[in-house]
């Protein structure tokens, strides 16, 4: 019987697997179905993690965090999780993919979520190197250049107005002439000088050299096209909530999740269901960033070790 199972190793879980040891839990499994580092180890360049200075790649700065874990007596399950439910005694159960289960105390989920990709030429190609989908990691790469957004959303809305303020100028590209976006937001982005709103039109190639992405074509709905001369590309089209481990057998959630599959939690990450935590990503207003998903895997933990301590006293 585990105290707490840990289903994720990224940067969420593997700080909570730091926490829940090094705070006096004897019995934490971190359940992580590849290397453990999670999504920032495809990054060529981290540079807002606090206190590390210079030229860094994501998998530098994850490489030494299962280290310290494991000195403290964090063990590690590389396997995947197909589903996590809770027994009538209230004990959690841990489906394994290779067919085994564990049972625990409390758990801990940090699997993360993944942003969509719009499917035109040359985004997977120049993905890291000029084509990205997160303005607060690479947006600075671009300080006083021009960008293009992709998206009509929220999200694209939100971003593009943050990268008005740190680019010379941004090119909205939205497949249509309305958004799906607060009103608001709409008025703000129309108002916003060095915004240009390009609409009708989709990403048709970006292109470049061995550099980085040099340009984007745009299509329009006539079949016009148009070049933007922009050395990076943003996308947002939406995001998968890597919520499946939650979904239980007749399809409903183990847990409040919101109408995009966020997890529901309060400020201490409990969600609806006492002794499930969600952490990082894939939780409600995730600021998709390493020290914010460190930082709730820290918060998660430190319930953990109060709930399993009250539970096993009671
Ligand atoms: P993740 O890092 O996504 O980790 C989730 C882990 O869960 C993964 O290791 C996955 O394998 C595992 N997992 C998923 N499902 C299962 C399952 N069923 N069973 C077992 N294991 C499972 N952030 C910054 O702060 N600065 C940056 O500069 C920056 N740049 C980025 C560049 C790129 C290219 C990318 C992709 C992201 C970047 N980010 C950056 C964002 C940052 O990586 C994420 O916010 C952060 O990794 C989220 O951590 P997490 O632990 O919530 O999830
Ligand atoms: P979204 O609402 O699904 O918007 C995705 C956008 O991308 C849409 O405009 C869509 O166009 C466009 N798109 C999708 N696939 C495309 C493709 N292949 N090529 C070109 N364009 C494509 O996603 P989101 O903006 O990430 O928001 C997700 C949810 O979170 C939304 O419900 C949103 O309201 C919410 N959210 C809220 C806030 C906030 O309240 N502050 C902030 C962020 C997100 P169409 O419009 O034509 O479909």
């Amino acid at each position: 019987m585990l105290d707490c199972a840990i289903i994720g190793g990224g940067p969420a879980g593997l700080t909570a697997g730091l926490y829940t040891t090094r705070g006096g839990l004897e019995n934490v499994t971190m359940f992580e179905k590849g290397m453990p580092g999670g999504q920032i180890t495809q990054s060529s360049e981290i540079e807002n993690y606090p206190g590390v200075t210079g030229e860094i790649t994501g998998m530098d700065l994850m490489m030494p965090w299962p280290e310290q874990c494991q000195k403290f007596g964090l063990k590690h399950d590389m396997v995947e999780v197909k589903r996590v439910s809770q027994n009538e005694d209230g004990m959690f159960v841990i489906y394994k993919d290779n067919g085994s289960t564990e049972e625990a105390h409390s758990v801990i989920v940090g699997t993360g979520s993944t942003p969509k990709r719009a499917g035109f030429a040359g985004e997977d190609e120049f993905f890291g190197r000029g084509v990205s989908t997160c303005a607060t990691c690479d947006g600075f790469f671009y300080k006083g250049k021009e960008v293009a957004v992709i998206g009509g959303g929220d999200t694209a809305l939100e971003e593009a107005l943050y990268l008005a303020k740190i680019c010379s100028k941004v090119y909205l590209v939205h497949r249509r002439d309305a958004f799906r976006s607060a009103p608001n937001t709409i008025e703000r982005l129309k108002n916003t000088e060095n915004i240009e709103l390009v609409v009708n039109a989709v990403p048709d190639e970006v292109y470049g050299d061995a550099m980085g992405v040099s340009g984007l074509r745009v299509k329009f709905k006539d079949d016009t096209t148009r070049e933007l001369p922009v050395p990076g590309v943003f996308v947002f089209v939406g995001n998968d909530v890597n919520n499946q481990v939650l979904m239980q057998e007749d399809g409903s959630f183990l847990c409040d999740v919101n109408d995009w599959g966020e997890v529901v939690v309060d400020i201490s990450m409990n969600t609806s269901l006492p002794g499930l935590y969600a952490t990082g990503d894939m939780r409600i207003a995730a600021p998709k960033q390493v020290v914010s998903a460190a930082g709730d895997g820290a918060v998660a933990a430190l319930q953990v070790i109060s709930f399993v301590d009250e539970k096993l006293n009671a």
